[in-house]
């Protein structure tokens, strides 16, 4: 019976073949050719379509009708009057603050005086209304600012402000320097004696560096479309290190505690997989990944674990001495291959400075870049930049050495134990609940019962800048040293609470609030071109001139 069937099949086969041949005998062979080329390049086409993003297709299916819909010119005309008033609103809003409406867009003809000039500068300066020092700003400036410590890196500042360490032998007081503080950063990582790294401008250049070295590594093992996997916590900066690299992302759920899901990272991983990231703790919950596991699954399937510390840099690796011990994050697990870390967060330096480093030299060197036959000579440098601001090493430099260790110990003592008392407090509130679990610095929090984001509108009013995230709708307070004082926390959990109760009473619960509207518009929207497009305007609007008073 089978062979059979088998027969049939192989006959018609034949009787198929033949036609199709006969057909193609008729058709001239150069277009044969071409059309063989262009199907190629249709099928290359819808894999590209298909593979070059882990969206659902459903998804994607509704934001491509939506997009085409949107061309339509009468829909175009209705969407652009539309945005036209939020887009003003947006270019009020960022220029709230600028009470003169002057700009300057032309280098003045005769130079300005430094009286004027010192003078307009304190003016700009006196723009911000935000009060740090007393813990109204969630993140953004970690330390305090004592004078002591601002006449240092004054004094700093003067000596390195024109060195380069692109250039080592005309700056090679600053080359130690930058080399000083990369070694010390390791060893409070617990880097092996043949781990090494770079100095980089910021934790999102770290992150970068890490992806990139990562994606060049897959591909001299000769995977061609490398894929990096991260938690759905994991900062934007991997997601960013993609798009610039040509890379694919693929983001792994987390669990009730916002820690991975470690079943669904190992699901995630094939042959395309060339790293997997946790972090130390997550930007929106502040919650440490399992880093232990993740670090066995990297060695099970033999894939580098990246570990983000850039927030938590210069907390965890203090936690133990402050009395508050955290499962092994560093290089102490063997899978764990390289770390971001941010000086320029707690490690209280003035913003500019990052460290990225890597279990050994084999891996720092995927980072590098070198062209040997440029018409410039022979080019090679160790990150995205050319020249690098020298003094940011230097004043990195200056405020590791003159904080010393116990410093940063006590400083994370205070920090975490503000933020415990923060934890603690807002959980008594009535209608709210803690997100994630706040392991070091960040404490966040939602709501059942009324809209969070209103709740942020309304501390906004109250001085506050705290942090919306989404998916879901909470807000979080990073705490930084401004934030460490009993009276502090306990002056915001009563703030919050008050504003709690309003919002609870109002008859929409918060839903009409601003933030809640624009979060609203945008998740309603398949298309994400059009939250792209507000984006665009926000980003438009700091660049442009002061809109005159009204
Ligand atoms: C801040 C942060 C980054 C990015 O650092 P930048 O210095 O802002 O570029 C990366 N990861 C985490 C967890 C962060 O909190």
């Amino acid at each position: 019976m089978l062979s059979e069937g088998v027969k049939i099949v192989k006959e018609h086969a034949v009787v198929v073949h033949e036609s199709v041949t006969n057909q193609l005998k008729k058709v001239d062979p150069v277009l044969l050719v071409i059309g063989t080329i262009a199907g190629t390049l249709v099928y290359l086409k819808t894999v590209h379509l298909y593979t070059r993003s882990d969206q659902p297709l459903h998804k994607r299916l509704m934001a491509w009708g939506f997009q085409k819909f949107r061309r339509l010119p009468a829909v175009k005309r209705k969407i652009e009057k539309e945005l036209e008033k939020p887009k003003l609103e947006i270019l009020e809003s960022i220029h709230k603050d600028d009470v003169d409406r002057q700009f300057i867009a032309a280098i003045p003809e005769e130079s300005m005086s430094q009286e004027d000039l010192l003078q307009l500068a304190e003016k700009y300066d006196n723009y911000g209304k935000f009060d740090v020092a007393n813990g109204k700003v969630s993140g953004t400036v970690y330390t305090d600012r004592t004078e002591n410590h601002m006449d240092l890196m004054e004094k700093i500042y003067r000596r390195y402000a024109y060195s380069n360490p692109l250039h080592p032998d005309v700056f090679p007081g600053v080359r130690k320097m930058e080399a000083e503080v990369i070694k010390m950063v390791i060893s409070l990582y617990h880097g092996p004696s043949e781990s090494s790294g770079s100095m980089t401008t910021g934790g999102t250049e770290s992150i970068i560096m890490a992806c990139f070295a990562y994606r060049n590594r897959a591909h001299s093992l000769g995977i061609s479309d490398p894929v990096i996997v991260c938690p759905v916590t994991a900062h934007a900066a991997f997601d960013k290190a993609a798009h610039l690299c040509g890379m694919r992302i693929r983001h792994v759920s987390v669990d009730k505690d916002n820690r991975v899901n470690l079943r669904e990272l190992e699901r995630s991983i094939d042959g395309n997989t060339c790293m997997l990231v946790g972090s130390a703790p997550n930007f929106p919950s502040g919650t440490v990944d399992p880093i232990p596991e993740i670090s066995k699954l990297g060695l099970k399937y033999n894939i580098p674990v990246h570990v983000d510390a850039c927030l938590g840099g210069f907390l965890i690796p203090f936690m133990k001495e402050a009395g508050f011990p955290l499962p092994v994050f560093d290089f102490g697990n063997p899978g764990v291959m390289s770390i971001s870390c941010d000086t320029h967060k707690y490690g209280c330096t003035p913003k500019g400075s990052s460290i990225v480093m890597y279990r050994n030299h084999e891996l720092h060197h995927y980072q590098y870049f070198s062209i040997p036959e440029w018409t410039g000579g022979i080019y090679a440098t160790p990150t995205i930049c050319g020249s690098r601001a020298g003094a940011n090493a230097a004043v990195a430099w200056a405020t590791l050495l003159s904080f010393g260790r116990q410093e940063y110990v006590m400083r994370c003592r205070r920090i975490v134990e503000s933020a415990k008392r923060l934890a603690d407090g807002i959980s008594k509130i009535p209608g709210l609940q803690l997100m994630g679990i706040p392991d070091v610095s960040v404490v966040a929090f939602h709501s059942t019962s009324f809209n969070i984001y209103a709740v942020g509108d309304r501390m906004t009013k109250k001085g506050y800048s705290l942090n919306a995230l989404q998916n879901p709708d909470a807000i979080h307070v990073c705490l930084t040293y401004n934030h460490a004082k009993n009276d502090i926390i306990d002056g915001l959990v009563a703030d919050l609470r008050s504003v709690c109760q309003e919002v609870e009473s109002l008859p929409d619960k918060g839903n009409k609030s601003s933030t809640a509207a624009l979060y609203g518009l945008a998740a309603g929207i398949p298309d994400k071109t059009l939250v792209d497009e507000m984006t665009a305007a926000y980003m438009d609007a700091c660049y442009a001139a002061p809109p005159p008073h009204h």
